[in-house]
């Protein structure tokens, strides 16, 4: 398929994009990656007339300690994230989730902005930056703001962003090395998850929990966490996945047996975090 014809404007400043997107409104999109955009623009299922295109914006390209956070720019690639060694030791599991994101060509290419300013549910880094309880910097003509991560994805691809802004930074905690686990289930090594369970020990003594493709959003487990602080064992929390989910039937997986997985793959995942052995990606592909 061939998209709509569309004008291409390519920036190099944040600046530079803010005024663009200022400048043509609704009509423009902010092109990344394009490994999002692109196949449903192909499809038609979106007919920007205006593409921004921020790839080459080298001040959002970045993984750096900031205080007692991680901070990273919104063009830094899945790959460049994979093999940061500051991501690797203050919050590793985001470079092992970048690293089960499709195949070497998608991850040089996609981006972590373009990645949750798509808000698919189905998506493997929001999925790790919301049991991480990540901060999502945006930018617009009013300037920056601020948002909780759990405030940000609103729906179905629908995100907190106002017209006009852009995502600039994602700011994580350090969690320091040990601690994490992630059990993402596909039919294919480089597929998106059927589902996916993250879960990671914070800074706080809290365990955050977040589920991909268990409803129109990425979600957090929250009934697992309330149960871990309440002293709860895995086995016990785990059993709460599913709870308050909403997770969809389609050719891949029905609503139970998504529902199922997410309780196998969230004690896999807690099991991991905890240093217990006996939870793999391997295994997970045998759920
Ligand atoms: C074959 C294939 C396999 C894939 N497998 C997986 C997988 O296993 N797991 C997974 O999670 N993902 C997967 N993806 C998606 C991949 O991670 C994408 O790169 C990512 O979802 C989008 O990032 P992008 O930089 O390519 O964004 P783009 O495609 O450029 O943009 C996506 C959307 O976000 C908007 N946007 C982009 N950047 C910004 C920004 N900074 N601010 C505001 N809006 C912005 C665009 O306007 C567009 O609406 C796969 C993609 C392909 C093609």
């Amino acid at each position: 398929m061939i998209p709509a014809p569309f004008d291409y404007v390519r920036v190099s400043t944040v600046d530079e994009a803010v005024a663009a997107l200022a400048e043509h409104g609704e009509d423009a999109k902010v092109l990344a990656g394009g490994h999002s955009l692109l196949p449903i623009m192909k499809l038609r299922l979106a007919v920007p007339s205006v593409l921004i295109d921020i790839s080459g914006v080298q001040e959002l390209s970045y993984v750096r300690v900031e205080g007692d956070e991680v901070a990273i720019g919104a063009t830094t690639r899945h790959h460049e994230l994979e093999k940061s060694e500051v991501a690797q030791a203050e919050v590793p599991l985001l470079p092992h989730v970048a690293s089960r994101v499709g195949d070497p060509q998608v991850r040089h290419k996609g981006t972590l902005g373009g990645t949750v300013a798509h808000c698919d549910p189905a998506s493997d880094l929001p999925t790790a930056l919301l049991a991480l309880g990540a901060t999502v910097v945006v930018q617009g003509p009013s300037g920056r703001r601020s948002i909780p991560i759990t405030e940000f994805f609103l729906g179905f691809f629908e995100t907190a962003m106002e017209e006009g802004e852009l995502v600039v930074e994602l700011r994580v905690p350090r969690t320091g090395a040990g601690g994490w686990g992630y059990e993402k289930f596909t039919r294919r090594e480089n597929d998106w998850p059927i589902v996916a369970a993250a879960a990671v020990h914070l800074p706080d003594g809290s365990t955050g929990v977040a589920l991909a493709n268990m409803g129109g959003v990425v979600l957090r487990a929250s009934a697992v966490e309330a149960a871990l602080a309440e002293g709860k064992s895995i086995e016990e929390a785990a059993e709460l996945a599913a709870e308050g989910t909403s997770p969809s039937s389609d050719m891949h997986a029905d609503a139970e047996y998504r529902s199922h997985l997410a309780r196998l793959l969230t004690k896999r995942a807690l099991k991991v975090a905890a240093g217990e052995t006996g939870a793999s990606t391997a295994e997970s592909t045998a759920a």
